[in-house]
């Protein structure tokens, strides 16, 4: 894979990502997009995949474009895991920013193939080193980890759909997790604390020993065991729209960590920053656009960009 930036010594292990592949609806203070290629996977995926090989779990319909699968094989997306349904449409998801852009309103949520989807990991994924998580429902989420082998670095993200439909399920997914990742809000809404350190404090008590909360424009706040490390978000000037820069976040994390092969504390602090650049690229365009436009240099300028903010030299 040309695109690719290289954060160690060593060539990376493979990142498996399980999580929607939809087609979205957005309604943007600016613009209005109807059908475009959205889901936590293909962000996460596409993210993972300037990092790391990756290997994409999810499911899409009979109304899934071939140009959209191009998108994902331009990539060196490993897409055997990604199951094809003959009847049924593809996950479908509407939303609407208020002005300011500060909130998010869901619209339409169709299942579609997702409501019968039951995740099966070709013969070589569950031995996978790495795994995300993305945005799924916390019962398909269980299944996945069910077929895993060996002892991999698990990260998990989720939704407030899925908080208020499947909270005991998700409860006790956070005790086969290494990493949670959640936005500002939603931590909140799970743990009932308005302070967002008392938060994640909150939900490492629930057993992820590293809790990562986004709190969008504003940055993330990483609590990895006993440490707390805070990063501001990257300047963006032109933003379009927000929609799946939490899943280019979470995919671009583990693709760091997979391709730095550690996860201390300071692997973590460094992962984070990627993660954060190729958000900042997401949020730039519609879909997953600004990830295909920014190429792996541009993560790396962002990078450094993110470094000079945070020190004091
Ligand atoms: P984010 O902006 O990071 O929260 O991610 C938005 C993406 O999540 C969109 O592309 C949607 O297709 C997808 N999405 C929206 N609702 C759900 C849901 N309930 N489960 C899984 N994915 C969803």
């Amino acid at each position: 894979m040309a695109d690719r930036l290289y954060l160690s010594s060593h060539l990376p292990e493979p990142v498996l990502v399980v999580g929607s592949v939809a087609y979205d609806g957005i309604t943007t203070p600016h613009r209005s997009v109807d059908r475009v290629l959205g889901g936590a996977a293909s962000y996460a995926s596409v993210a993972a995949s300037f990092f790391a090989p990756v290997r994409l779990v999810g499911v899409v319909g009979k109304d899934f474009d071939p140009a959209d699968r191009a998108r994902f094989e331009r990539r060196g997306i490993d897409m055997r895991g990604l199951q094809a349904v003959a009847e049924g449409n593809t996950f479908f998801w509407r939303g609407r920013y208020l002005p300011g852009f500060h909130q998010r309103e869901t619209l339409e949520t169709q299942l579609n193939v997702f409501a019968e989807f039951h995740p099966h990991l070709p013969v070589d994924y569950p031995s996978s080193p790495y795994i995300c998580l993305g945005n799924i429902g916390p019962d398909l989420q269980h299944i996945v980890l069910d077929q895993i082998t060996g002892k991999p670095f698990v990260l998990a993200d989720t939704m407030n759909f899925w908080i208020s439909s499947q909270k005991p399920a998700l409860i006790d997914l956070l005790r086969r997790i290494n990493c949670f990742v959640i936005n500002d809000e939603e931590a909140t809404e799970l743990t009932g604390e308005a302070n967002l350190y008392l938060a994640g404090k909150a939900l490492q008590q629930l057993s992820p020993p590293i809790v990562i909360i986004k709190k969008g424009e504003h940055g993330a706040l990483l609590f990895h065991q006993e440490h707390l490390f805070v990063l501001p978000a990257y300047p963006v000037l032109n933003l379009e729209d927000p929609t799946g820069a939490g899943d280019t976040f979470a995919g671009a994390l583990i693709g760091a960590l997979a391709a730095l092969g550690k996860t201390d504390f300071v692997s973590f602090k460094r992962a984070l920053l990627y993660a954060t650049a190729a958000a900042s690229l997401t949020v730039e365009a519609f879909s997953i656009e600004g990830l295909e436009r920014g190429k792996a240099p541009e993560i790396a300028r962002r990078v450094d960009t993110l470094k000079r903010m945070i020190t004091l030299h």
